[in-house]
């Protein structure tokens, strides 16, 4: 009892002392009440990291480091004009960069949606190279590339098919089907994690920023490279998909890759932009998820993929249409 008296004496505040430590306290809460106010009302674009950001420059130092692992000397992120304004809940920016200005002709291209399906990743990241260094693939056109749309799934410790939500990000777009058959279906197939959709669509920042893509740059052709299924599969207006299969079959001739029609999912790109949004959708399937094929993989597809640059759409949703000679010309 005496021991703790004594102490309770050493260690009593005066009077002044609180009055004093009230006061700091009342700044401090003050200035914490002003920047969330600030962080509240201030645009979502002024928190974006800009591409030349220290934090920018440590995520291309991240990606050297994963790129040098895969034996992918031959690729050079630092020389495109990449653009951000989300990033991950690892806190990884969602990056695309831009080429050519003709929004009537805007060919998106989507890597790296599952972060383990990683031939995806070279195959988009040394597109970007190419078109960055041969400017009159773009100069009637636009392109967009967003080479990495699952980051923290590619970098995480063991490559993910899924985000650090656990979410599969090709199951997660508001389609009109979501709500009543995402999860079910999911239910259904044996609640396999790599394909969960999550409790609500749109719910991740890799959806939204592919949304955001799809709105800005409003692409007449989409196309989403995975593995390792080993086909083309398309979703897109209903309207004109003959002469798109027309044209698709000769491109699949030539390179001697399948063309299957897979169907699309509550929650899927295909679904999404293809289904739902008129827009030629094409997934290309990589032969295999290896990333050492990279560099086999873009020079077997890179001239189907300048086909697709090139192919010409005309009209505007619903009534779109490839233009429809071009199948029987073959190339351009
Ligand atoms: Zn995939």
């Amino acid at each position: 009892m005496k021991g703790y008296k004594l102490l309770f004496t050493t260690f009593r505040i005066k009077k002044p002392q609180i009055h004093m430590l009230k006061s700091k306290i009342n700044v401090v809460s003050c200035c914490l009440f002003f920047f969330l106010l600030l962080a509240l009302f201030l645009p979502y674009r002024v928190f974006a990291y800009d591409s030349s950001s220290g934090d920018f420059k440590k995520y291309l130092i991240a990606l050297d480091g994963q790129f040098t692992g895969y034996g992918w000397k031959d690729l050079h992120p630092e020389k495109i004009p990449w653009e951000y304004y989300r990033t991950t809940k690892n806190r990884n920016p969602l990056m695309f960069a831009i080429f050519g200005n003709n929004p009537k002709h805007c060919t998106l291209f989507l890597g790296g949606v599952h972060g383990d399906e990683l031939p995806t990743v070279y195959l988009m990241f040394k597109l970007a190279d190419y078109i960055n260094e041969n400017p009159a693939l773009f100069k009637d056109k636009c392109i967009v590339i967003a080479p990495i749309v699952n980051p923290d799934g590619f970098l995480s410790a063991k490559q993910t098919r899924i985000n650090a939500s656990g979410i599969d990000i090709n199951r997660n777009f508001p389609t009109r089907d979501w709500t009543a058959k995402a999860f079910r279906q999911w239910t259904a197939k044996g609640k396999n994690r790599r394909y969960y959709p999550g409790t609500k669509p749109a719910s991740e920042q890799e959806t939204l920023f592919q949304m955001a893509l799809i709105k800005r740059f409003k692409p007449q052709k989409i196309l989403s490279a995975h593995s390792p299924l080993n086909f083309f599969d398309y979703d897109g207006p209903s309207s004109d998909l003959n002469s798109f299969e027309k044209w698709m079959e000769q491109i699949c001739k030539e390179i001697n890759h399948p063309l299957k029609k897979f169907g699309y999912y509550p929650g899927s790109l295909g679904n999404y932009a293809g289904h739902e949004r008129n827009i030629f959708t094409l997934t290309l399937e990589l032969p295999s998820s290896d990333s050492g094929q990279g560099k086999k993989y873009f020079e077997k597809f890179q001239p189907s993929i300048l086909k697709f640059i090139n192919l010409p759409v005309v009209g505007s949703p619903p009534n779109i249409r490839i233009i429809n000679n071009y199948a029987s010309t073959g190339n351009q």
